[in-house]
């Protein structure tokens, strides 16, 4: 078994394309199969070498590894030429002369007579005749009439009435491949078995058999996936939110939330299971299981199961994912390892995450303090008083861990007669400058005796400043 995934460069991998490139790996993985990775790139007006490596780099990050590739079609433009001159030579392709104003003629003639316009057929003629013209031309396929019937994995049976479908074109006149010719070629070069691609493809597939056909070749197992709709149910577009896997990794979502996520557009293990690898999807997976229906994008989702991710990853694996969001001199793993245990689920985004982190890496002098948190728990004409007794109890504290700061917090508050959360909101300022965070005396312990205590102390200077 062998399968493919073969995008065009024509922009960044969206979040389409890399279902299909999923869905291909897991089934090739599920039967043991090969997996070839193949650049579509004969279109030269369209595509760019750097959308290439683009979706090269996409994929990677993604963790779609290919057995076989990338191959570039670009590189094989003799090779379709080659094979084009042979269906002329079998008379199952001729050349066609006509002129781009004959076929426009042509076409107006049939629009103002109502019709639909198919290519009339001149030159085909010719041909069988010996009465072929001279100059540029194009190499058109003779489509033999008939049904075409197949059967796809998704789809079920598909009929197409052979009659509707025009002599298209194999090579254009600068000598370059359709898309048709290029991919029946490499998949039959390629001894590609399985086909799975976007359903918009689908009205391709019957000229496709019928080039497989003509070059005697085995027609492979199709699987044309359903779209993928945004959460307007309309087909997924910039509008109703990011369409680029770039854009989800620098949204910081991390790639096996992605892929997981993504592998849920359309497909489900069975029962009310969510959250699986792709190993253990590619265990399960089958193209034929995959839903008819589109699947609908749903950002929120995403979202939520990239929390899941976060907070089920152990910190040393978050760390790497997390880097391009720390600025330019980020932070080493042992000095983050204890804040990331900490916030990591707290957050749904490693953008989240950074901006959480950011309290604890922050020099001292620079960490500002909640207006609304301030106003809040910043009160009491004993305020400082409290502070220092607690700085005096935390620095006796020894070891300093997370029993020995809350019995010191604790015992300070019993004897002054108030609540520990007088004690515990301005310490929480004071170490974080949020309203919020992750039970204090963790924090503390993650921050260290020494950092503790000196952003207490700065607490503490900031309010005899006012007092003054
Ligand atoms: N290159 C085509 C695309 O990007 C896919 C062709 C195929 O999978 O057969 O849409």
């Amino acid at each position: 078994m062998k399968l493919r995934f073969a995008p065009s460069p024509t922009g960044f991998l969206h979040v389409g394309g890399a279902r299909t490139a999923i869905f291909n790996l897991l089934h090739a993985r599920r039967y043991g199969g090969t997996y070839l990775l193949r650049i579509e790139d004969t279109d030269v007006e369209r595509s760019r070498q750097h959308h290439a490596e683009q979706i090269v780099s996409s994929l990677t990050w993604l963790g779609v590894e290919w057995d076989e590739g990338p191959i570039y079609q670009s590189d094989r433009l003799e090779r379709y030429r080659e094979r084009a001159a042979e269906l002329v030579a079998q008379d199952k392709a001729y050349r066609c002369y006509c002129t781009i104003e004959e076929l426009e003629a042509d076409r107006a003639a049939a629009e103002k007579a109502g019709k639909q316009w198919h290519y009339s057929g001149r030159c085909r003629i010719a041909a069988e005749i010996g009465d072929e013209r001279e100059g540029p031309h194009v190499i058109r396929f003779k489509v033999t009439p008939g049904p075409i019937h197949f059967r796809d994995l998704i789809r079920g049976d598909v009929h197409f009435e052979g009659e509707l479908l025009d002599d298209f074109v194999l090579l254009r006149s600068d000598d370059n491949p359709t898309y048709h010719l290029s991919v029946v070629v490499d998949d039959i070069d390629m001894e590609v078995t399985h086909v799975a691609r976007g359903d918009d493809h689908l009205s391709n597939t019957p000229k496709h058999i019928l080039l497989f056909r003509a070059f005697g070749a085995d027609v492979p197992t199709f699987a044309h996936l359903p779209l993928i709709l945004g959460s307007d149910k309309k087909r997924l577009s910039k509008r109703t939110g990011a369409t680029s896997v770039e854009e989800y990794r620098d949204l910081g979502i991390v790639p096996e939330a992605l892929v997981n996520f993504l592998t849920l557009l359309g497909w489900s293990p069975g029962g009310d299971r969510e959250l699986f690898t792709a190993d253990e999807a590619s265990e399960m997976f089958d193209l034929s299981d995959v839903n008819k229906a589109p699947a609908v994008f749903d950002p929120e989702k995403l979202l939520w199961m990239n929390g899941q991710y976060l907070m089920r990853m152990p910190a040393d694996e978050i760390y790497p994912h997390l880097v391009p969001f720390l600025g330019d001199a980020p932070p080493s793993l042992d000095e983050l390892r204890g804040a990331i245990e900490l916030n990591k689920s707290r957050g749904r985004t490693l953008r989240d995450i950074a901006d959480l982190l950011q309290s604890y890496t922050i020099a001292d002098e620079e960490l500002e303090y909640d207006a609304e948190a301030s106003k809040k728990h910043l009160k009491g004409d004993d305020l400082a008083e409290r502070m220092r007794e607690l700085h005096a109890a935390l620095a006796a504290a020894e070891p300093f861990d997370v029993n020995t700061t809350e019995e010191a917090l604790r015992q300070l508050a019993e004897s002054h007669g108030v609540g520990a959360g007088k004690l515990i909101h301005p310490l929480r300022l004071a170490l974080t400058g949020r309203g919020s965070s992750p039970p204090i005396f963790d924090v503390a312990v993650v921050l260290g005796k020494e950092k503790s205590l000196r952003r207490l102390q700065r607490l503490i200077d900031s309010l005899d400043a006012i007092a003054r």
